[in-house]
C-alpha cells in the first residue's frame, strides 16, 4: 500500500476497521510471506484475523507480537490515527493536543 493518505477521512477510508490495520501489519512485516518467530519456517497458515500457525512447531503468533502494539487495550485504528496525526503535524505535537484529537480520557489511556 503505497498510498498515504492526506487527511483523516482519507486515513478512515484507507483503515475502516480492525481487519484493515491488521491486514496492512502484515504486508508490511511479511512482504514476502510470513515466517515463523519460533523456528523460521515459512510454512505458514492464516488462522483469523491477523493470526499466524505455523505449520511446522504448531506455534501461533500474532502480526502485532513484537510490535509497539502488542500489548495495546486500544484498537489498531486509534493508533493508527495518532501516528498519523503525529506525523502529519509540521510543528510537532503535545500530548494533550493529542489527547483532544483523539478523544482519550488520560494519557495513560
Ligand atoms: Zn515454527
Amino acid at each position: 500500500m503505497s498510498i498515504y493518505p492526506k487527511n483523516v477521512a482519507e486515513l478512515m477510508d484507507l483503515f475502516p476497521n480492525e481487519e484493515a490495520c491488521l491486514e496492512y501489519l502484515s504486508i508490511i512485516r511479511c512482504p514476502n510471506g510470513c515466517q515463523c518467530v519460533r523456528c523460521d519456517s515459512q510454512n505458514i497458515l492464516k488462522i483469523g484475523r491477523g493470526l499466524y500457525r505455523c505449520q511446522v512447531c504448531k506455534y501461533d503468533f500474532s502480526v502485532i507480537a513484537g510490535t509497539l502494539f502488542q500489548d495495546t487495550h486500544k484498537p489498531l485504528r486509534l493508533w493508527f490515527h495518532a501516528i498519523w496525526y503525529v506525523v502529519s503535524q509540521k510543528n510537532g505535537v503535545s500530548a494533550l493536543g493529542l489527547q483532544k484529537a483523539l478523544g482519550l480520557g488520560s494519557y495513560s489511556n
